[in-house]
């Protein structure tokens, strides 16, 4: 633990160093893209790791890219205490999401160092090598190969849009060893601590500083493709018509209908990604491919969503006579965050002197699959207007100064 008062967080320097990692970009500022394996995004690991450096942190990085840079404690032998994010960047997004985990958890390290704490623990501060999907299509990459829930064979099938395979990207970016070897043994943390940007109105708008995340929502994607029978506009009767998109219009509002009969406010499905063929203003639609994408924070309501979702299809699929293929893309489960962990960030928030507030996550970070190998848990700050993957995202110095508070006050804890 940590006496508050001689906790000094320079809240002007983690807006300098979000702002300098920024520059590194192929997007002109104030957008940021950085994509997984560029030489904009090594660029802008080695920035991050210079800082690491010059804390004189033990520093390792894996087969992929993520680092891992330790602050030793008095008995080495003990599992450490982790901190990190991601600095991949989508396209046009801005300077915050995953970069204020990273700059975050580095000065909650400086923070407690200059008050002179010694950590029973070691503290490692974890920069996730691949969490944005933007190169692979699969988010978490990282994540998913240190927990056991993306294979390295699945991982070697992986191929970007110009048909460039994960294990060519990763040899380009000059890292090597077996992906086998990216594992984590269970236990290989006593605890991880993510610190994010909310990515979602509510801390704003009831003005309160930091989030404790109690559940992490997870999708999951649907790809549907709806046969039917094409034909002339003027010359297919309706009584002989099998029209695939009025067949997919039943499928859309089904989906909508199957999140509301949940009857919580957390279940959410959405069909966002809809294309007809032949998309002709006098011909029939034949077939319909859309996309399904339904999430929750409890694993069983979203699977009962899912259900009745599929459950409508056949009911459309038998009265209009068309074809339903469903193809299932991710069905991670959504993840709960340990409940000790969520106890230590609240007392960390009083010892830290701020008001907090519990809350789900329903965007997914890699702390979805750190649950998998050891307690994990989350800090959000707010976000203007809840706006993320934006270039106008934006977070406060004193909203940020007051997350790696709560952060540090926590990892001291964890490390005593
Ligand atoms: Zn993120």
């Amino acid at each position: 633990m940590v006496d508050d008062a001689r906790l000094a967080i320079d809240g002007a320097r983690i807006e300098a160093e979000l702002a300098h990692l920024a520059t590194f970009t192929e997007a002109p500022p104030p957008a940021v893209t950085r994509v997984l394996w560029t030489p904009i995004d090594l660029a802008g690991r080695a920035f991050v790791r210079s800082l690491l450096e010059a804390e004189g942190l033990a520093i390792r990085t894996d087969a992929i890219g993520t680092i891992f840079a330790r602050w030793e404690g008095t008995i080495a032998a003990l599992a450490p205490v982790g901190s990190g994010s991601h600095v991949d960047a989508i396209p046009n997004a801005g300077r915050y999401d995953g970069c204020y985990g990273v700059i975050g958890a580095i000065e909650a390290v400086r923070a407690l160092r200059r008050t002179g704490f010694v950590p029973r623990r070691p503290i490692e501060v974890v920069i996730f090598a691949s969490e944005e999907p933007t190169r692979f299509g699969v988010g978490c990459v990282g994540s998913r190969l240190m927990t056991g829930a993306l294979s390295p064979d699945a991982a070697r099938q992986l191929r970007d849009a110009d048909g460039v395979s994960f294990e060519a990207a990763r040899a380009g970016a000059g890292h090597a060893g077996d992906l086998e070897s990216v594992r984590l043994a269970p236990g290989a943390y006593a605890g991880f601590v993510e610190l994010h940007i909310e990515q979602g109105p509510v801390l704003e708008r009831l003005g309160i500083p930091v989030g404790i995340v109690t559940a992490i929502a997870a999708p999951t994607t649907l790809r549907v493709t709806v046969h039917g029978e094409g034909g002339h506009a003027g010359a297919l009767l309706m009584p002989d018509r099998r029209d695939a998109l009025a067949a997919a219009a039943e499928v859309v509002l089904a989906v909508e209908a199957a999140a509301r009969a949940s009857g919580a406010a957390d279940t959410v499905a959405t069909v966002g990604q809809l294309a007809v063929f032949p998309g002709a203003v006098n011909g029939v639609p034949s077939r319909v491919d859309l996309s399904v994408d339904a999430r929750d924070v409890d694993g069983a309501r979203r699977d009962a969503t899912v259900a009745r979702i599929r459950d409508a299809m056949r009911g459309v699929a038998a009265r209009r006579q068309v074809g339903i293929d469903v193809e299932v893309v991710t069905d991670d489960p959504p993840a709960t965050m340990d409940p000790t962990l969520v106890e230590v960030l609240a007392m960390a928030a009083g010892e830290a002197g701020v008001v907090s507030h519990r809350l789900p996550s329903r965007a997914y970070h890699d702390s979805l699959f750190m649950p998998r190998v050891c307690p994990t848990a989350m800090v959000f700050v707010p976000c203007r207007g809840g706006v993320s993957h934006r270039p106008d995202e934006f977070a406060s110095e004193a909203d940020m100064a007051a997350g790696v508070r709560v952060l540090a006050h926590a990892l001291a804890r964890l490390a005593s």
